[in-house]
């Protein structure tokens, strides 16, 4: 394998990054005070960065390189692609052979009746799609009225105005004039957080009727769809009360409300199954998909869309689409992703034994002095880190505070490990061994000690 060796200097690289490139989600002045960590190489679930440390990265990069760094067949069938037909569309009665090949076999995978994809780049575009796809839909059925889409607080579904909307998170809405008009916000299933003293199961049928109280306050006439992740991922991967999905489906089912599930990050085998609906028994009418679709090797998602749906849609123009829609080499990308993912059984896998294999070791961390409660869903896991365990508290300092120190002391310890207020979180690439998850459960204790000791030493708790 040829290794690109001949960067500049780190320092070098650093104060090219700080005098021109703009981080997403990042306090751009401040890092540039710091310097960026710069990544050049990985391989399985490890990454290095340009003075030659090596981490292990447990959120797979944004939670997205499922089958882990490396897989030279991607890069073959990438090339083989740019080589035959590098770009086409596929607007005006053309189509090319990776995206209707990639469309097949996402038709074959997904469940039920979700037969038809409309191609996109990334999640926030699919979601973005989503918007308008559910609100044209009912329009075509002759009701332009029921247009509006009921989300939750806490859910990310994208940083583009649409799908920012849609996603509950208050710090973004803050930014630039968002929810956009006809979206709105219910409370999201976080028992740890908001349950108080209720039981968890009746918590999550409290939480899920709160979809069936909006319904009613807005006219179910009123409303296209609800939205939500089968397990909130950005949010702090929040996994619901076993209650919750059930009810939010009668829901959904009593009222004609169609039901998007944001698979972006559940989709692909992260929860056990090849989409997280399967793991809750959901059978919406449209998944966004991304991310592991292509295991981020290329920049792709979209909508799968059901048959109703998409043949009300398709009796008419959709005036909607993207240059990049269904982008050949992406999708070739893909198509080899998902044979990888296929025959080498890495969902499976997850499902029968490093899901299991993590439940495990993960939940010791909730015997860490620190660790109010450790939860996950195949291997997407989570912790919440609290200065008193019994009362779930808060820390006194501002949210985020405590959960980046621990962040920083994981990355200390040559763990990517990510942190959402004071929830700490992982999403490892999906084919990590059972001697990688202890190595990664080693170095998070090492870490929450650290953490530990250094709240003592700046009396933080
Ligand atoms: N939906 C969910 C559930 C996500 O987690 C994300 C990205 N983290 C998105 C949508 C947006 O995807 P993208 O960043 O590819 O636009």
């Amino acid at each position: 394998m040829s290794v690109i060796t001949n960067y500049p200097p780190t320092a070098e690289l650093q104060a090219l990054d700080a005098a021109h490139h703009m981080h997403p989600f990042t306090a751009n002045a401040e890092l540039a005070q710091k310097g960026a960590r710069i990544i050049v190489r990985a391989d399985g679930v490890r990454l290095t960065d340009s003075d030659g440390a090596e981490m292990i990265d447990a959120m797979a990069g944004l939670w997205c390189v499922n089958i882990g760094y490396g897989r030279h067949e991607l890069a073959e069938a990438a090339a083989r692609q740019m080589r035959e037909l590098p770009y086409y569309n596929t607007f005006f009665q053309t189509s090319h052979v990776p995206a209707l090949q990639l469309a097949a076999k996402l038709a074959e995978l997904a469940p039920g009746d979700l037969n038809h994809v409309f191609f996109a780049a990334g999640g926030s575009e699919a979601n973005d799609t989503n918007i308008r796809m559910v609100r044209h839909y009912w329009a075509r059925k002759g009701q332009p009225e029921k247009r509006v889409i009921i989300s939750r607080r806490n859910a990310y579904h994208g940083s583009s105005m649409g799908s920012a909307s849609l996603g509950g998170m208050a710090g973004m809405h803050a930014q630039g004039g968002m929810p956009i008009p006809d979206i709105v916000h219910i409370d999201q299933p976080n028992w740890y957080a908001e349950g108080g003293d209720s039981d968890p199961q009746e918590f999550g049928i409290a939480r899920a009727r709160q979809l069936e109280a909006k319904i009613a306050e807005l006219g179910a006439d009123k409303v296209a769809a609800f939205i939500a992740e089968p397990v909130q991922g950005a949010g702090g991967v929040i996994v619901p009360p076993e209650s919750y999905w059930p009810e939010i489906k009668r829901i959904c089912a009593e009222h004609d409300i169609l039901l998007i599930a944001d698979e972006v990050i559940c989709g692909f085998g992260r929860i056990g199954h090849w989409f997280g609906s399967q793991s809750y028994d959901i059978q919406p009418h449209i998944m966004t998909i991304a991310k592991g679709l292509s295991s981020g090797y290329a920049p792709i998602g979209g909508s799968i869309v059901c048959d109703e749906v998409a043949e009300v849609i398709g009796g008419g123009e959709f005036n909607h689409g993207y240059t990049y829609s269904g982008h050949p080499v992406a999708a070739a990308v893909a198509l080899e992703n998902l044979r990888i993912l296929e025959e080498e059984k890495i969902v499976q896998r997850v499902h029968d034994d490093t899901g299991p294999y993590l439940t495990e070791a993960w939940a010791r961390l909730a015997d860490h002095p620190l660790v109010g409660e450790a939860v996950n869903r195949g291997l997407m896991a989570s912790i919440a880190l609290t200065p008193d365990k019994a009362r779930r508290a808060p820390f006194a300092a501002p949210v985020g505070t405590v959960g980046l120190i621990a962040r920083e002391r994981c990355f200390a310890n040559n763990l990517v490990m990510r942190h959402v207020g004071d929830r700490m979180i992982i999403s490892p690439p999906l084919i990590i061994s059972r001697d990688d998850i202890d190595e990664v459960i080693l170095r998070a204790t090492r870490a929450l000690d650290e953490t530990l000791e250094t709240l003592h030493q700046r009396n933080l708790m």
